[in-house]
């Protein structure tokens, strides 16, 4: 089980107080860090310039749980999914996107998510539970195994669950990330991505941290948001703008708006009139993605017609737009449609599964 000693779960500073509870110096906490992200050890047996016997205190004090990929599913677009276990039997997604700056990994937060968005396959079977920072740290060192060499340069709090309902593991996930020591992910290459959880984006304008921040905003007006989207019962899309204009007046970072293209629901040129008209004038930026189809969610994708309409609308309006590639369309794309078939499927994950990573 996870445990409070899980050195993959201690801040620097909580593994520099460890270490000192064990009669030895910050140093040692610092060079033990260093093997685990930067060498990317997974037994202390190996950390040559540690003392035998502070490795054999360590393995008994807080043994090192091995980062697993359970499945891997490649895309032809070079996409990869992997499936991670958890000591509990758990399994998350993380996917990793090769771009021409660098490896990118899209990282989940939690088993599941409470949010229940309409369109999302995360949410349909509710939350599990909240991932420990050991959990997301062991989702980039199972891919860090799987790829070798190369480094992952950029991390996206993209995967399944809401990261600003584990805010506080995920706080400590990013700083721990972001060690030079250690995976050296810099805070511009981190983005957390939230449905428009209120407190918790005014909670991150105060932390100081040049991280991106990607609102999930799929709609522009409260009728057509809170039919897809729970969150906006409890907190509306204006006050949600609002408080984003202010964090990006606070941080000095444009946030980014993540807009799913659902055919018939919110890709009308009203949407993209309504859409430009409420954040036109604040530092952001527009993502434009055609909706993946989850079967379960009878929604249908936007035509690429209508989202080149959609943008077009936004870009007149002087709003700075993308139309996002879809990535990894053949491999289940979309959040939580992976770890849906393997549940579906008892454990296993047919033919264009590799299960031997
Ligand atoms: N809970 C966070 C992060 C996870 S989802 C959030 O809501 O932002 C990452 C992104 O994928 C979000 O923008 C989400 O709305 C979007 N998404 C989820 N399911 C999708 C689907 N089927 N097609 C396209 N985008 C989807």
């Amino acid at each position: 089980m996870i445990t409070s000693v899980d050195i993959k779960s201690m801040s620097v500073s909580e593994c520099r107080a460890f270490f000192a509870s064990l009669g030895e110096p910050a140093f040692r906490a610092d060079q033990t860090l260093e093997w685990l992200y930067r060498a990317r050890l997974s037994s202390y047996a190996s950390m040559t310039n540690l003392p035998i016997r502070l490795r054999q205190l360590l393995a008994e004090a807080t043994p090192i749980r091995p980062s697993e990929a359970i499945a891997k599913v490649r895309s032809t677009d070079g996409t990869r999914k992997y499936l991670v276990g958890l000591a509990d039997g758990n399994a998350v997604e993380t996917v990793l996107m090769p771009h021409d700056y660098g490896l990118s990994l899209c990282v989940s937060s939690q088993v599941g998510c409470a949010m229940g968005c309409s369109f999302c396959a995360s949410g349909i079977g509710g939350l599990v539970r909240s991932l420990e920072c050991s959990e997301m740290i062991d989702q980039i060192l199972a891919v860090s195994n799987d790829v070798g060499n190369e480094r992952v340069s950029s991390v996206v709090m993209m995967g399944s669950g809401e990261p600003l309902a584990n805010y506080e593991n995920v706080l400590k996930f990013i700083k721990l990330i972001n060690w030079d020591r250690g995976f050296g992910i810099g805070y511009r290459h981190i983005t957390v991505s939230t449905c428009g959880i209120l407190p918790g984006i005014r909670k991150l304008s105060g932390e100081g941290l040049p991280i991106t921040l990607s609102v999930s905003l799929h709609a522009p007006d409260d009728d057509t948001r809170t039919a897809i989207m729970k969150i906006n019962r409890t907190y509306p899309v204006k006050e949600l703008v609002n408080a984003c204009s202010e964090y990006a007046e606070i941080t000095g970072r444009r946030v980014t708006y993540e807009y799913s293209l659902i055919s018939g629901v919110n890709d009308s040129s009203d949407h993209a009139a309504m859409l430009a008209a409420l954040i036109r004038g604040t530092l952001c930026h527009v993502n434009l993605i055609r909706l993946n189809p989850v079967a379960e969610t009878g929604l249908e994708r936007s035509s690429a017609d209508a989202a080149e309409r959609f943008g077009k609308i936004l870009r007149t309006s002087g709003i700075e737009t993308t139309i996002r590639r879809e990535m990894g369309a053949d491999i289940d794309a979309a959040c939580g449609q992976l770890r849906r078939r393997w549940l579906r499927e008892g454990g296993s994950l047919g033919s264009d599964c590799d299960h031997t990573v």
